[in-house]
């Protein structure tokens, strides 16, 4: 019989909220063990897989824009050739050093990071298999935080054209030549206009009326002027009805409602960015008594609660709007419940758990000469030409403009780090 290794806090899978929880409980004093599956994911997806190395493709795809438009500011310079497997390499040092510092981080927390698959065989109780071993742990209080991954739904043909997600086209060692993007989210957004100013003819086909549906419309039509205006073929409307790897390697996807009209489009390489679904194969959350809703994401009431007592979840899992931040407000509200502040547990605010959620996790930037801000609906509007003045690294945070309704819309154009350009 394995022994039962027995924890005050077991985390399955360090997103986050998990690896904030662990360590925070960890300082406490309390026994504190955190899974997570592999050391390539220490720290979660955002840091590896998604937020961390988009921001840096998006920093190299800025600088290439900025280097293309130069004459336009009167600094003469050429851009040459570019090296992919130089923007790869920078995006693996930046995920690397993050990785590291994550790793520091759980070592001075005191907690103890188990590398393995997490299975659970009971209430509050996973066995880990690592290093050929099984070990089995037991938590008082358990916190779910596993991940998701891009979905590819059934449509003709798109599963055996064996498509690029968010995370393999992140791995890429050659720019597309021609990129067909499905979808119109703000994963598709930012990797579209990335690859487009890193030298990709890039199309995106989006079946709703509008880009990024949850956003109000003047935001999202002041967001396809800007990625029209950056040479990108935005198609709203059109619905990808079949998707066909041809003989020569190409693909060729059929619309159906574009403007009322069938078509297809051709391209090098599709990326389906067409959501994110929960990750759970294997993970047997069965036999730890929680319940998953229709699409498979973890039942969680408003304090974060599974089905299961003493068993919470927080993140992407709990089919909730997925970002780093919306994980990160989970572990605040889970640290509550934990500390036994049960007086007034901060209820999980509609705000974070809505789908209204904006996007902020967008990082789409105006070209470096596209200024529009402070345009009045009198005036004439600058954003279907180029007009002169700074360009968006130049300008205040949020800095705002006006849409065509007269309300100031504002860009998420910040100053970034210019060793990570995440902003
Ligand atoms: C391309 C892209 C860009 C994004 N950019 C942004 C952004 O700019 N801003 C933003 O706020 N959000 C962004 N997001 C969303 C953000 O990445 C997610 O919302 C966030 O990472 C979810 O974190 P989490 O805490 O739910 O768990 P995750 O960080 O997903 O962690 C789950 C962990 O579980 C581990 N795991 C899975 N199964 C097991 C198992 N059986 N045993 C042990 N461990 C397991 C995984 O390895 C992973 O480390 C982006 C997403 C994508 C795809």
């Amino acid at each position: 019989m394995q022994q039962v290794e027995r924890y005050d806090l077991l985390v399955v899978a360090g997103g986050k909220g998990g690896k904030t929880l662990a360590m925070d409980m960890a300082r406490t004093g309390r026994r504190v063990a955190m899974v997570e599956r592999v050391p390539e994911m220490i720290g979660g997806t955002c840091i590896n897989r998604a937020c961390i190395p988009t921001k840096t493709l998006v920093r190299s795809a800025e600088i290439a824009e900025l280097v293309r438009r130069a004459g336009e500011f009167g600094v003469e310079a050429t851009l040459g050739s570019l090296d992919a497997a130089g923007v790869l390499g920078r995006k693996e040092a930046v995920v690397q050093g993050m990785r590291d510092m994550n790793l520091r981080q759980f070592h001075d927390s005191g907690m103890e990071l188990v590398l393995g698959d997490a299975r659970f065989v009971g209430p509050r109780r996973a066995e880990v298999i690592a290093d050929g071993g099984t070990r089995v742990l037991e938590g008082e209080q358990v916190v779910i935080n596993l991940a998701a991954r891009p979905a590819i739904p059934a449509i003709p043909g798109l599963a055996e054209a064996v498509p690029l997600t968010s995370e393999t086209l992140l791995d890429l060692e050659r720019i597309p030549g021609r990129l067909l993007v499905l979808g119109g989210g703000y994963v598709a957004l930012e990797l579209a206009q990335a690859m487009r100013r890193l030298g990709s003819e890039v199309t995106i086909i989006e079946r709703g009326a509008q880009l990024l549906a949850r956003e109000d419309e003047d935001i999202a039509t002041a967001i396809s002027d800007i990625l029209r205006d950056d040479g990108i073929d935005v198609r709203l409307g059109a619905e990808a009805r079949r998707v066909e790897r041809l003989a020569d390697g190409t693909v060729r996807i059929d619309l159906a409602g574009q403007d009322g009209r069938p078509g297809s489009v051709a391209g090098d390489d599709v990326m389906a960015a067409l959501g994110r679904v929960p990750a759970t194969n294997g993970v047997n959350l069965d036999a730890a008594g929680v319940e998953v809703d229709q699409r498979g994401f973890i039942r969680v009431d408003e304090q974060l609660r599974t089905t299961a007592p003493g068993t919470f979840a927080v993140g992407d899992i709990t089919g909730g709007p997925q970002f780093t931040h919306v994980s990160l407000d989970d572990y605040r509200i889970v640290k509550a419940n934990l500390d036994g502040d049960r007086a007034a547990p901060p209820a999980a605010s509609s705000r974070t758990r809505s789908s209204s959620t904006p996007s902020s996790g967008a990082s789409v930037s105006p070209s470096a000469t596209r200024v529009s801000w402070g345009t009045t609906s009198g005036s004439p509007p600058c954003r279907r030409r180029r007009c002169p003045g700074p360009g968006p690294s130049e300008r205040p945070a949020g800095s705002s403009r006006r849409s065509s309704t007269g309300r100031p819309i504002v860009f998420s154009v910040r100053r970034s780090s210019p060793r990570t350009g995440v902003r």
